[in-house]
């Protein structure tokens, strides 16, 4: 049977990595074209005048611990975002492969495969059926040019999940014909993390998960790619040596300690409650016509007059996003979930 790394460019398959100045630990560091002095003001760990890592190790380990994976299985990358477009660039040959996205979804994937040069088909998402994945529609549109399937789970901008068994059978049936991306930015809002059991059962499959969302920390632009460790080490070629800041580095470990990882998990059950508190007033604000569900940090909320709706939050100092222009979302507006004060001063604007 075909194996997932036959799909990739043979370009991809066949790249020797460059090979990075050597990294020891406690050495002299002659070998870097680095300035031996630190920049004033400087309090990082290892020196902001040295590069960090070619490769971030020790986050690596850290995060590949922090998801319960087996070493290998995840790479760093800066912002989910870029694993997309390392997805895209490593399995698409430009002019000639393409990948399915499902709208309305993240705007992104789109990008990247127009900046690849990949071709984009759509299958959008079932509106009446809450906007669930046509998965026997993306099986029939699969062509011998079709490399991946990007997955939002739960979805940007409609705040849905896919279910874990349609992921199951649009795995199963494209094995050997394409890969499924699964992207769960927004996971940690969604309750049980079906990674593990994903990941153990089908080797066609990678899941994205950003520190963006669930942590906190979308300053820091980080992500991972988590999949097969033979298709993680190829993909891992793509991205420059010493591409993860020493910075965003030891912003990260600090925020994966237990105290840290505590109180993110405190903050990520604020955010719940206030959805549920959002879920439950915005149907009586005026000009809403229906909130729909979401197992994310946002709402989409469909209204009379999408504009005004975001004009009277913008005269109140509150920025939303009004996707009322794509005709897969009509009226909608989508709200993220601030904090309570802030959700309080959004009610407040939207009911006057
Ligand atoms: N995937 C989805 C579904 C998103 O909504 C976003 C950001 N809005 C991203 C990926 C990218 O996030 P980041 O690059 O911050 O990890």
């Amino acid at each position: 049977m075909t194996s997932i790394l036959d799909l990739l460019r043979p370009e991809i398959r066949q790249l020797r990595p460059y090979k990075a100045a050597d990294y020891v630990g406690g050495f002299i560091r002659l070998n870097a074209n680095e300035n031996p002095w630190r920049p004033p003001g400087d309090e990082t760990r290892d020196g902001l005048n040295r590069y960090p890592e070619p490769r971030p190790a020790e986050l690596t380990e850290r995060l590949t611990a922090f998801y319960g994976l087996r070493p290998g299985q995840l790479l760093v990358t800066r912002g989910s975002s870029e694993a997309i477009d390392v997805l895209i660039r490593a399995f698409c040959r430009a002019g000639q492969d393409n990948i399915v996205i499902c709208p309305p979804t993240f705007g992104m994937y789109e990008v990247y495969a127009q900046i690849q040069g990949a071709g984009v088909q759509q299958v959008p998402l079932d509106r009446s059926a809450n906007y669930s994945l046509p998965v026997e529609t993306i099986l029939r549109e699969w062509l011998p040019a079709t490399k991946l399937v990007f997955v939002c789970s739960p979805n940007n901008p409609t705040g849905n999940s896919v279910p874990d068994a349609a992921v199951h059978r649009l795995c199963a049936a494209l094995a050997g014909r394409g890969l499924v991306v699964l992207d769960a930015a927004y996971q940690e809002f969604a309750g049980a993390d079906p990674l593990q059991e994903l990941l153990s059962r089908h080797d066609n499959l990678v899941v994205l998960r950003t520190l963006s969302k669930g942590l906190g920390l979308a300053g820091v632009r980080c992500g991972v790619l988590i999949g097969k460790s033979d298709l993680i080490e190829l993909l891992g070629r793509v991205l420059p040596p010493y591409c993860f800041p020493t910075t965003s580095q030891e912003a990260v470990l600090r925020s994966l300690t237990p105290t840290a990882s505590q109180e993110l998990a405190d903050r990520r059950g604020r955010i719940l409650a206030e959805r549920q508190r959002l879920m439950t007033a915005l149907p009586s604000v005026p000009g809403i016509l229906l909130v729909w569900p979401s197992t994310a940090n946002f709402i989409l909320v469909e209204s009379r007059d999408a504009p005004a709706l975001v004009a009277k939050a913008r005269a109140a100092g509150i920025l939303l996003r009004d996707f009322s222009w794509d005709p897969l979302l009509p009226g909608c507006v989508r709200i993220t979930v601030g904090s309570p004060d802030e959700n309080d001063k959004l009610l407040k604007a939207l009911r006057t």
